[in-house]
């Protein structure tokens, strides 16, 4: 498929962790006589998470019944279409059964039905802000999660606390021949690039993030920035903003050594061969990374990194 305004690009696809299908359920989350009749159900499925992992079986999550959840902060995930209920737990995971393994949210985050890639986000990312969000920061008091865990209370001062999610921006930038900026992390080992990103200050626009961040990494001023997607990446705690931009003709890259190892202009013809080559590695398919610079190339691309961080 082609993009009208822009030969050669394609769509966006689907993005793997912005997949969910079950009902949120927000307005049950005050209902505690509704939560706790959910969690007595005994078709209600609860998915227990430990530091950004949970079970899998053939590339399906492994679920177990409320009483056999372990002790652990426990939260709503949501409701679908069948009446279902689902819980995540943050806490130790059960012993599996056979084919069952252990996996991490960037592991199979691709591989999951979209329900599944829904439920693993939602629980990594409440798991995680639960795991590590343990005291009032008024005054230190351990907090108290309210009934459906998707808020804490602090039983000293009243004081109400919500998730945390840090916006970040990642960025196609493009020169005016259609070229793609493609850069290497200076803590990137071998051949692995990719496109620009970096956090949303305080204070900040998401368009003056990606104006500031490709200025500081490289040396490019952009203009034209627009937005094209998001998906959550809670590892810990972020949300991907993806952009588009261009650079006017006339810029030189002066490379800021101190994020980057390396970053050029890369023609399509030009990244293609230097992937089937094995030169360069892109980001897996999990990532909002690759799937921006294959809608800016127009379809699939070989190789991508491997490795724990993959
Ligand atoms: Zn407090």
């Amino acid at each position: 498929m082609t993009s009208p305004e822009r030969p050669g690009s394609a769509p966006l696809g689907g993005l793997a962790l912005a997949r969910g299908t079950v009902d949120r359920v927000t307005k049950r989350r005050t209902d505690k006589d509704w939560i706790d009749a959910a969690w007595k159900d005994p078709r209600t499925r609860v998915l227990v998470v430990h530091q950004g992992e949970a079970l899998v079986r053939d590339d399906e999550l492994v679920f177990v019944a409320p009483e056999e959840a372990p002790a652990g902060t426990r939260f709503l995930l949501g409701e679908d279409a069948d009446g279902v209920v689902y819980f995540g737990v943050s806490g130790p995971l059960p012993a599996g059964g056979d084919g069952v393994r252990v996996a991490s949210l960037r592991e199979v985050g691709a591989l999951l039905s979209d329900r599944d890639a829904g439920l693993l986000t939602h629980a990594v990312a409440l798991a995680n802000w639960h795991d590590t969000h343990v005291r009032c920061p008024l005054d230190g008091t351990p907090t108290v999660p309210d009934p459906a865990g998707h808020s804490t209370s602090c039983p000293t001062d009243g004081s109400e606390h919500f998730p945390r999610t840090d916006p970040a921006v990642i960025m196609l930038v493009t020169d005016p021949e259609d070229r793609c900026l493609l850069a290497r992390n200076a803590a990137w080992p071998g051949r692995r690039v990719s496109i620009l990103a970096g956090f949303v200050e305080p204070g900040e626009s998401a368009e003056q993030a990606v104006i500031r961040e490709v200025a500081e990494e490289t040396g490019i001023r952009v203009t034209n920035v627009r937005y094209v997607a998001s998906q959550p990446w809670p590892m810990p705690r972020s949300l991907m903003l993806g952009f588009r931009a261009e650079a006017p003709a006339g810029q030189v890259i002066m490379v800021d050594h101190e994020e980057l190892a390396e970053a050029r202009w890369w023609s399509r013809a030009g990244l293609l061969a230097a992937l089937q080559a094995g030169e360069l590695a892109l980001p897996p398919s999990v990532s909002i990374a690759r799937h921006i610079i294959e809608a800016w190339y127009g379809g699939s691309l070989p190789s991508t990194w491997t490795g724990p961080r993959s």
